[in-house]
């Protein structure tokens, strides 16, 4: 808690601000009860009318101020907390994306989403109130305590008795409640990720029949989530009712020793209702207090998570010294091994081999062989474990992020459409590219077809994450979008999966021509799409099992030649 504290000094000014005209406020409040006593002390007892509206005016002049003070603290408070609040949410925002994939595996994206919306609420929820109340309780308990004993040393005795046992409750309550704070953090997100999962997947689960198991799986964690918080309140139902009884056992007391000593004269009428409102105003602050201790438990699990985001070292840094390649795009992996976190055995090992500038080359290997690890460890999504990757000779480590994107483009396997058009969507590719550009990449793609019979055009909307379009049409937007810049090594990753075989060949073909000039990688699970490119790399679990032609491996690759009998007939493989 306190080290996220520190992110705000920068609005120390406004904090100063927003204190000053609480403690005004409490100032302000502990005076009325002074007054109260002037009035009831020498106008009543002496039927002093003049004495009375003078002081009663000068009551309403002070509540007004009151009041003014109040809002203006009111404001300031809420103003630090909501800038706060944005702070925090744009600094893990970014902190977010400079994340390597090995940082979003381990913390999980529904855990990031509930840390950078729901976490950050709590922390700017605490910073209201702690300076709304926290600065205001105090002014009041101390204050109050000071005001009363003044009045009349012997009342306050009874304070002696009442604070403590305040003291006592406050310390049980936050001690009960910090640790069920910390587990409601925890299962609100589990019941984002259950949530989550649902609506991502929400097809397959209709599919298999599993909606009332994943209902039963969110009712579950919705109840869980549900009875801790209710145990928290059952607990603070409790709190307010036992603070108004010692309260008014209290003032009961009060006004019985205080009726003694006015009927003795030691004692005017109006200290007794002095004190009485001091006495209020002290136990308030209790309970302001106690307030704090409903939040504050859980905003600091809170700002631990968050901080946790923020403190996180990204293991994928920019270097010191980056180097400009030759941009011939030539790539080679020397001796490289790569572990997932806590992943036991290698993902991939020992894997050695090289690419030359302008080579059409293939990687081929059952699904789960270490096809797409290859490629995040090319484009540095992960580093490696062991041995190294170079790009035209210069270890991707010493090239700049910008740099190694600016000469590698991407095709994942998951065809990723944003919400926008189809333009906005090739876009990405280029920035500046004109229309004519993208509707040549859409050509290259084979996805002009579909698109120039679209009612708009490339002007069409798609819906987020492309439910509006089929699989295979996403794919080619995706391919359009990875070949619209200017690179010099392509990957496509099993982008050509969901393409039937004639647009499989079709595209293949266009990318031959259009990129001739560039380094390409086709992954492919299909021996059709890579059987006839310059090399092909045979992955096997995670290591290479054959390099070579198509006609290369059929002789040296048992591995190969065992896909390729499986999938085509005599004829193709001749
Ligand atoms: P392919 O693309 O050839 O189908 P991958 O490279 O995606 O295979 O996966 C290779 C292996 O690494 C698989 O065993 C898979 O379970 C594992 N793997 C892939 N991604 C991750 C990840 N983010 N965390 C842990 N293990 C992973
Ligand atoms: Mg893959």
């Amino acid at each position: 808690m306190m080290k996220l504290f520190k992110y705000l000094k920068k609005y120390s000014f406004l904090i100063t601000f927003a204190i000053i005209f609480v403690i005004f406020q409490g100032l302000l409040n502990l005076y009325l009860p002074d007054l109260m006593a002037d009035i009831v002390n020498q106008g009543v007892v002496r039927g002093n009318i003049d004495y009375i509206l003078n002081i009663g005016g000068k009551m309403l002049l002070i509540t007004l101020l009151n009041i003014t003070s109040a809002v203006i603290s009111t404001y300031f408070a809420a103003k630090v907390a909501m800038l706060f609040g944005k702070d925090l949410r744009s600094m893990v925002f970014k902190k977010v994306m400079n994340f390597s994939l090995h940082e979003v595996d381990k913390f999980g994206t529904s855990t990031l989403i509930t840390r950078n919306t729901n976490d950050i609420t709590q922390i700017q929820t605490v910073v209201f109130l702690m300076l709304r109340l926290v600065s205001l309780a105090p002014v009041m308990a101390i204050g109050g305590t000071i005001m009363a004993v003044s009045k009349s040393a012997k009342l306050s005795m009874v304070l002696l008795v009442s604070i403590p046992v305040m003291f006592v409750a406050v310390y049980f309550i936050a001690k009960y409640t910090m640790p069920l704070f910390r587990s409601m953090q925890k299962k609100l997100d589990k019941l984002n990720r259950i949530l989550r999962e649902n609506l991502t997947g929400v097809r397959v689960i209709r599919a298999f029949a599993k909606t009332n198991y994943e209902k039963q799986r969110f009712e579950i964690a919705n109840e869980d989530l549900t009875q801790t918080t209710l145990k928290v309140n059952r607990v603070f139902a409790l709190v307010f009712p036992f603070i108004m009884l010692v309260m008014n056992f209290t003032i009961v007391f009060l006004i019985w020793i205080g009726a003694v000593q006015v009927d003795k004269g030691t004692l005017q009428v109006g200290d007794i209702m002095a004190v009485m409102q001091y006495v209020i105003q002290i136990m308030f602050s209790f309970i302001m207090i106690s307030m704090i201790f409903i939040f504050l438990p859980r905003a600091s699990a809170s700002a631990e998570r968050v901080y946790e985001v923020l403190s996180s070292e990204t293991s994928i840094n920019e270097p010191e010294n980056p180097v400009i390649p030759e941009r011939k795009g030539e790539i080679e992996f020397k001796d490289v091994t790569f572990y997932y976190e806590k992943a036991k055995e290698p993902a991939l090992q020992n894997i050695s081999f090289k690419v030359h500038p302008g080579e059409f080359v293939g990687i081929i290997g059952s699904s789960g062989s270490g096809k797409s690890t290859l490629i995040n460890l090319l484009l540095r999504f992960y580093d490696v474990s062991k041995g190294e990757i170079l790009i035209d000779g210069v270890n991707i480590k010493d090239l700049s992020q910008k740099e190694l994107r600016n000469m590698v483009s991407l095709v994942p396997s998951r065809p990723v459409i944003f919400s926008g058009t189809i333009e906005d969507n090739v876009r990405i590719g280029k920035e500046n590219a004109t229309e004519e550009e993208i509707i040549e990449a859409l050509k290259v793609a084979q996805a002009w077809d579909f698109v120039s019979k679209l009612p708009n055009g490339i002007k069409t909307e798609v819906s987020q994450g492309g439910t509006n379009l089929s699989g295979g049409q996403k794919q080619r937007l995706a391919i359009a979008r990875g070949i619209i810049g200017e690179k010099k090594i392509y990957i496509f990753d099993d982008s050509f999966s969901a393409l039937d075989f004639k647009t499989d060949s079709k595209v293949r073909m266009a990318l031959r021509e259009r990129l001739k000039d560039s380094t390409v990688i086709i992954i492919s699970l299909r021996v059709a799409t890579i059987m006839n490119l310059d090399k092909i790399i045979v992955l096997d679990n995670g290591k290479i099992a054959g390099i070579g032609t198509h006609k290369e491996l059929m002789q040296t690759s048992h591995v190969y030649s065992e896909i390729v009998t499986t999938q085509l007939s005599e004829e193709e493989i001749a």
